[in-house]
């Protein structure tokens, strides 16, 4: 059939096989274009799909020769729907590792479930033995506890008081007010229950208690701070509430991993276009000045350029570079000061009339259809394809 992007907000309901191959071939060529490292050999991602865990795993694989296996939780194509961009993505990436002789397994299912998690354990056993870096890189907007059944959801509001400031609608150019009112403690817990640290230290702990981590294995989560502007709706929101438990989550895994020496880290990434990110209100404003202000100065980076400095310049290196609270730093160039400094410059005169000057909104939007392998200039939209891509390993 011919697709065709069918979108509301933020959200792209359809997906083009083509394209998403496309954008995970984009990713390895960048990659294979640099040099390789020495780093884990063995590795486990979770949440694999899409955004960073989809640069992290064709990062480890092409950059660091790892074989991996990767949990994501996407819909496969049925009779009436076309599946979902983090399939096409996982069934493209498994067909360019096989092609350059690497091993890669996907699971799918829920990673909150402790089904998966078995599920996991016995293909790492099966096929690894022990994994030796486990990468944690899921955002979702429920999770469902594995063992009261009970069903949390993440909201992305203000703390304490309510809030307003800019936002866009990124379709028709429109710049706004909007007014957020503040998460009540119930939404708060909830969040932090989905998006906090909880799920990935059980993940490590039942890991470890099944003997599938290499001495001296790693672990790495991500993590967001951001500028003030967006201070009360993300890092000071309910959103951020759950970035400080994961943080916090650290000190918990290095006791967890004490016996193998294994060790915790989270890492805190640029902001980009991804599917989570989109849904953060005023966020995608600021996103689309950033990338103005950095590539003006030619110092932006996307999701691969991000993973391929995590792993070959920092997570693999003798004396891992720490911020004063233990955590890696990747957003050092968009938290620079002359960045900072002309974002906000800006951010007060930007209206609906000087949108497109000011900011870089229309590579945003360039960056949404993407997302879902659209607006790639070599693929012909126009022919029929094919939505029924089967991912390999699913098929064992
Ligand atoms: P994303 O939406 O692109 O990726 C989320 C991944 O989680 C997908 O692979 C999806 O399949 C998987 N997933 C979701 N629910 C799952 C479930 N129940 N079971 C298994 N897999 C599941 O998001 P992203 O932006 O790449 O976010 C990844 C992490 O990076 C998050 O912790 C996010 O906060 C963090 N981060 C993002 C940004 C940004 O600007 N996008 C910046 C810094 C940090």
């Amino acid at each position: 059939m011919v697709i065709n992007p069918v979108f509301r907000d933020y959200i792209c309901t359809t997906a083009h096989p083509n394209g998403c191959s496309e954008n995970v071939k984009n990713q390895i060529a960048y990659v294979n274009s640099k040099d390789k490292f020495n780093g884990a050999k063995k590795v486990l991602i979770i949440g694999a799909s899409t955004g960073y865990g989809l640069s992290s795993r064709i990062a480890v694989t092409f950059g660091m020769d790892a074989a991996t296996i990767g949990v994501v939780f996407e819909r496969p194509a049925s009779n009436r729907k076309i599946a979902t961009a983090g399939w096409y993505n996982t069934a493209a990436f498994e067909k360019a590792a096989d092609e350059a002789g690497y091993y890669a397994k996907t699971i799918n299912g829920d990673a909150f479930s402790n089904e998966v998690k078995d599920e996991t354990i016995e293909a790492i056993k099966k096929n690894f033995g022990k994994v030796d870096l486990v990468i944690y890189s899921i955002a979702s907007p429920r999770r469902k506890d594995p063992n009261t059944g009970e069903v949390f959801y993440s909201k992305l509001k203000p703390v304490g008081e309510s809030y307003t400031n800019k936002t866009v609608d990124f379709h028709n150019k429109v710049v706004s007010d909007i007014e957020l009112e503040p998460a009540t403690e119930d939404e708060i817990n909830g969040t932090v229950k989905v998006m906090g640290g909880e799920d990935w230290e059980l993940w490590i702990k039942r890991l470890k208690e099944a003997n599938v981590l290499e001495q001296g294995a790693k672990t790495v989560a991500y993590s967001y701070i951001g500028p003030e502007i967006t201070y009360p709706i993300y890092r000071e929101g309910t959103i951020g509430k759950a970035k400080e438990h994961l943080e916090m989550t650290v000190s918990k895994i290095n006791t967890l991993l004490n016996g193998i020496n294994g060790e915790a880290y989270v890492s805190v990434n640029k902001a980009l276009v991804t599917q989570s990110s989109l849904a953060v209100p005023v966020v995608p404003l600021y996103i689309s000045l950033l990338y103005k202000v950095m590539r003006k100065k030619q110092i932006d980076e996307n999701s691969i350029e991000q993973m391929y400095r995590l792993f070959s310049e920092k997570l693999y290196t003798k004396k891992i570079p720490l911020d004063e609270k233990g955590r890696i730093r990747l957003d050092d160039m968009e938290m620079r000061e002359d960045v900072q400094k002309e974002v906000l410059d800006t951010w007060e005169r930007i209206d609906t009339e000087n949108l497109t000057k000011m900011t870089d909104i229309d590579a945003f939007e360039d960056e949404f259809f993407k997302l879902f392998g659209f607006n790639y200039p070599n693929i012909d939209y126009d022919v029929d394809v094919d939505t029924d891509v089967k991912i390999p390993s699913l098929m064992e």
